[in-house]
């Protein structure tokens, strides 16, 4: 079992103590399954560590991994995250911690024409935002594919010497056509089995820039029958002149993503690499580049694996990077911070909290059955979030003077509500008390929990004209309750409303005022209206005076 005692970035904040706290056990899913399994299997005990991340020849010559797994978070620099992303950094960071690992922020920045620093650094933003951290005894993990440019271009020659890939001179519609459907194969291209000496000629002709943007293309040679279409000779690079954000205009050829993704998990010793389930597909040739790079002695084993789970789908929110993009450079939203985008910077203008995506993503759990989550969970997760924390106030609009002729002479009584009703012994605000004629006037108010956290409601009198009453023997309450409404109508609302809440936010707090009961319908038939503030706070007053009822 994982040690929850490591902690390699701060700890967080813990949530609502009703619902689930960051701190507790984590729930547990296929993939801690799996990695326990790893783990007392061995199978990545014996690994090295030699930073940077690093081929083989390196990395045997490196110190035992201090990282008992290790993990990564790979964006690709072309949009800022949204709340799918949430998912996956939680998921890949929040693993790394609970197993004694280390997660690496990776940027997969193979795609020069969509990719910018811009991005880059409103990645590094949320990610820090969301409360983790790539930095493990003073070293930073934070990596980019572009890193590695030299180093895939070496494994690629390797894999043309060994008759494992081949230039096609094929244009894409051609491969397009060729590459065969679900239910028929692909057929094999002209150029699929010229000498590896031509093919690593022109491979490096491709590098120097002799030819033109998609004039030919580096191949895998792996099988154009099979009935995984991404088995059949899958295209490794191809040539693009454009200046790439880090490495300028030092390349024009560009790995793809599949060929470049599982080299990058390799070099940094990534144990377990989880993606979402479009990548299941792709699994196959993840493991073909692995293992015929290690048998080519390119790479040490033990080689990563990877993993897929259902990626979040929200509903009526769009997570495609692409399709937000879209929305931003054509104006329709205003920018990616725009509230109203499902994006991280926009929901942090929106006021959602770090904490609250954390327990949100907690509750989605982990599986590999797609599904749809409601908006509504999201919300909640922000409420429950902020329940514990949230300032309360309550107000009085239109207060009442009240004179109570009975009150003891010289006795001062705070009056106070608790910030939170759900810890009504934990911190309190106070309100002043108000001495009236000689006589101290003890006003009270509940603050009760309505659905949302941070709304309250005061219940009060309030009267221009001042008025006597006596104090109740048992309560000084002077509060009372009034709304157009008659004593039994106004009762039945209130046992309406109880019945509507949960029992937990009903159950009287400690020290709490009874129920207070309304008042004659005699006392209230004119003027009493409830009146709102903009904000949550709803102050009912009473302009008419109330005498004390009955009972009290
Ligand atoms: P694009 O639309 O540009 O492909 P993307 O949303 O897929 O963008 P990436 O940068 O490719 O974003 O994703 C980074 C990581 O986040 C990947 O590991 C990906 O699997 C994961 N991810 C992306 N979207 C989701 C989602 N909706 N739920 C969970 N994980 C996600
Ligand atoms: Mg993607």
């Amino acid at each position: 079992m994982p040690d929850s005692s490591f902690r390699p970035f701060p700890p967080q904040r813990p949530v609502h103590p009703r619902t689930m706290t960051t701190d507790s056990a984590p729930a547990s899913n296929f993939l801690r399954t799996l990695i326990d399994n790893d783990l007392k299997s061995g199978r990545y005990q014996d690994r090295q560590w030699a930073p940077p991340p690093s081929p083989a020849e390196v990395r045997r010559a490196g110190a035992p991994d201090p990282a008992r797994i290790r993990t990564r978070f790979p964006p690709e620099p072309n949009g800022y995250l949204h709340i799918g992303h949430a998912k996956s950094i939680c998921l890949n960071f929040g693993l790394a911690r609970d197993y004694q690992g280390i997660c690496h922020l990776r940027f997969d920045d193979t795609n020069p024409e969509k990719e910018e620093d811009e991005y880059v650094h409103a990645i590094i933003d949320m990610v820090r935002w969301l409360g983790f951290d790539w930095t493990h005894d003073g070293v930073e993990h934070c990596y980019y594919a572009s890193d590695y440019f030299e180093t895939l271009y070496r494994y690629a020659e390797a894999l043309v010497r060994a008759g494992h890939a081949y230039v096609d001179e094929q244009s894409a519609d051609e491969m397009r056509a060729t590459r065969g459907t679900l239910t028929e194969p692909g057929t094999n291209s002209p150029w699929r089995d010229r000498p590896a000496d031509e093919s690593l000629a022109l491979l490096r002709d491709m590098r120097a820039g002799k030819f033109p943007d998609g004039r030919m293309a580096l191949r895998a040679r792996i099988d154009m029958a099979s009935p995984n279409i991404n088995l059949r000779d899958p295209v490794l690079y191809r040539i693009r002149h454009a200046t790439h954000h880090r490495t300028g205009d030092a390349w024009c050829i560009y790995p793809m993503y599949a060929w470049a993704h599982p080299v990058e998990d390799a070099l940094e010793g990534i144990t377990h690499s989880i993606c979402t389930l479009e990548f299941e597909d792709q699994r196959p040739f993840y493991d073909w580049i692995l293992e015929r790079l290690a048998e080519l002695g390119e790479l040490a084993p033990p080689l990563p694996r990877q993993h897929e789970f259902a990626r979040l789908n929200l509903s009526y929110v769009v997570t495609s990077k692409r399709k937000l993009r879209q929305l931003v450079l054509e104006h329709h939203v205003d920018g990616w911070d725009d509230p109203r985008l499902p994006t991280l910077a926009g929901l942090r203008r929106r006021g959602y909290t770090p904490g609250s995506i954390r327990l949100f993503c907690e509750r989605l759990g982990v599986s590999k059955a797609d599904s749809r989550i409601d908006y509504g969970i999201l919300e909640q997760a922000l409420r429950d979030d902020l329940d514990p924390v949230a300032a309360r106030a309550v107000a009085v609009l239109d207060p009442l003077k009240l004179v109570i002729t009975n009150f003891p002479e010289g006795l001062e009584e705070p009056c106070s509500a608790p910030l939170n009703p759900h810890e009504p012994d934990g911190a309190r605000r106070s309100f002043p008390s108000r001495a009236s004629s000689g006589s101290s006037a003890t006003t009270s108010a509940r603050t009760r929990r309505r659905n949302t956290s941070a709304c309250s409601r005061a219940i009060w009198c309030g009267s221009s004209t001042a008025t006597s009453c006596a104090a109740p023997a048992a309560s000084r309450t002077t509060a009372a309750r009034s709304s157009r409404c008659t004593p039994n109508t106004c009762r039945t609302r209130a046992a309406a409303r109880r019945a509507r809440t949960p029992s937990r936010s009903r159950a009287p707090s400690p020290g709490s005022a009874r129920p207070m009961p309304c008042p004659p319908r005699s006392a209230c038939t004119t003027g009493c209206s409830p009146s709102r503030t903009p904000t949550a706070a709803t102050a009912i007053s009473c302009r008419r005076s109330i005498p004390t009822p009955a009972g009290w």
